[in-house]
């Protein structure tokens, strides 16, 4: 109503800019007055239609949303939850420094929620104003929802609403030229989608070594839109490597527990494999230079593979499984052992830390963070020494065939195949289409 009200206005003041061009340059001058008068104009006095009186209830009901006196200035940060992170790291991250902010989503129902389902990959963000006090917070819980806490008059309200707009697809291709990033940032695609094509695709390809010029990708994304602003990248739908000249097809499909999980298009689940390299990819591993491991055999009997990287580089679980010991084992130094289904264990050593909350008994899942690369025990520089072992039995990571990945349930085979022959059908479209100009 308002914006036809405003329409109306404008076509008056334009019709009225035609006829009277000397007259409007006058009204322009008068501007702020004539702004009053029309405050004026709406004012009181005037009966209103039940539409009106309906959106006047609705404001009423909404007045715990009144906001707070608006800080001078307010700061807007995002962040996507990572493994092991509490509510008070995010708040860190995000630069909120509000003990009673923590202290109302610590007593409040929805505030609850926040602090038992910060899913790694969610996304927060935040309202601060310039000390850090907490303006507003949304916690995307979903492509479709979120929990939102909101700075009112006499502190803070909090509530569950729906994202206003539907999230829009993004399609992309590119070509490796000198690195994955250098060719994801000239196709413009967010940090957070090329690492989910780093993670999605990192159970047939090791990005630190396997990766060649020429190399092509093409991708599927939501971008998520709240109230017409951009929130943040969403989900990869679908995406394609072309590796060495091995075509790699994925697409996101829920599992028989209802949670996405990226399949091959031929139904083997990606997530249900082995990470081909447990050390993180990342913007300063992507450089060609540094793609190869350098093996250090420094022991007379090496039974596992050294791979470089800086101290403190994230050290990833290779696949599900529990952690049998996470300490110090002599020459291997600090180190953690994961139980893996089939007789398969891992063993990931020299480590500088463990991650918060990883000791014997703990169960982890794939891609999860588990430690930092360190040079602890035996080891002349940083580096991550990790074994693979079947029924006890050393294997080499680099060479091993990997156990076979599980497929989609029958029950949900006729529904994948429908999903896989759209993915398909998308993927072909989006990989002919141009690449980017300058990778
Ligand atoms: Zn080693």
């Amino acid at each position: 109503m308002n914006a036809q009200k405003g329409n109306s206005v404008a076509q008056r003041r334009l019709a009225f800019r035609l006829a009277h061009p000397v007259a409007f340059a006058v009204m322009l001058l008068m501007l702020p007055a004539l702004t009053v008068l029309t405050a004026f104009g709406v004012a009181p006095g005037v009966a209103p239609d039940d539409a009106m009186r309906k959106s006047v209830e609705q404001e009423i009901a909404l007045s715990d949303w009144a906001p707070a006196a608006p800080a001078a200035q307010t700061y807007a940060a995002q962040e996507r939850v990572l493994p092991g992170d509490t509510v008070a790291v995010l708040f860190d991250r995000l630069g909120v420094h509000d003990a009673r902010a923590l202290e109302f989503l610590r007593g409040d129902a929805i505030g609850r929620t926040i602090f038992r389902q910060l899913v790694p990959g969610k996304i927060l963000r935040a309202e601060t104003g310039p000390g850090g006090e907490l303006e507003s917070l949304r916690y995307f819980t979903s492509p479709t929802s979120l929990l939102e806490i909101r700075r009112t008059a006499d502190g803070f309200a909090s509530r569950e609403r729906a994202i206003r707009d539907a999230p829009r697809l993004v399609y992309k291709t590119g070509t490796i030229g000198s690195s994955l990033f250098a060719a994801t940032d000239a196709a413009g695609i967010p940090d957070p989608i090329a690492m989910q094509l780093v993670r999605m695709f990192a159970t047939d390809i090791d990005f630190h070594v396997d990766l060649r010029k020429g190399d092509r990708f093409s991708v599927v994304y939501e971008m998520l839109y709240d109230s017409g602003e951009l929130v943040a990248p969403g989900r990869i739908l679908e995406a394609q490597f072309v590796n060495a000249g091995h075509v790699y097809r994925a697409v996101l499909f829920k599992d028989e527990d209802g949670s996405d999980a990226y399949y091959s298009l031929d139904g083997t689940s990606l997530a249900k494999a082995f990470l081909r390299s447990p050390v993180e990819f990342t913007r300063v591993s992507s450089a060609f230079g540094m793609r190869r491991h350098p093996i250090f055999k420094n022991m007379r009997e090496h039974t596992g593979v050294d791979l470089a990287a800086p101290e403190g580089t994230r050290v990833l679980a290779s696949a599900d499984g529990t952690v049998v010991s996470a300490g110090w084992r002599g020459g291997y130094g600090n180190a953690i052992e994961i139980r893996h289904g089939g007789g398969i264990t891992t063993l990931y050593g020299h480590l500088s830390r463990f991650a918060k909350e990883i000791h014997g008994g703990v169960r982890v899942k794939q891609g999860e963070v588990i430690g930092f690369v360190g040079h602890t025990g035996w080891a002349t520089g940083p580096h991550l020494h990790y074994e693979f072992r079947i029924a006890g039995v050393y294997q080499d990571p680099m060479r091993v065939a990997l156990p076979k990945a599980q497929p989609v349930s029958p029950r949900l085979r006729a529904r994948f195949e429908r999903v896989a022959a759209e993915a398909r059908a998308t993927i072909d479209l989006v990989s002919s289409s141009t690449p980017a100009p300058f990778e």
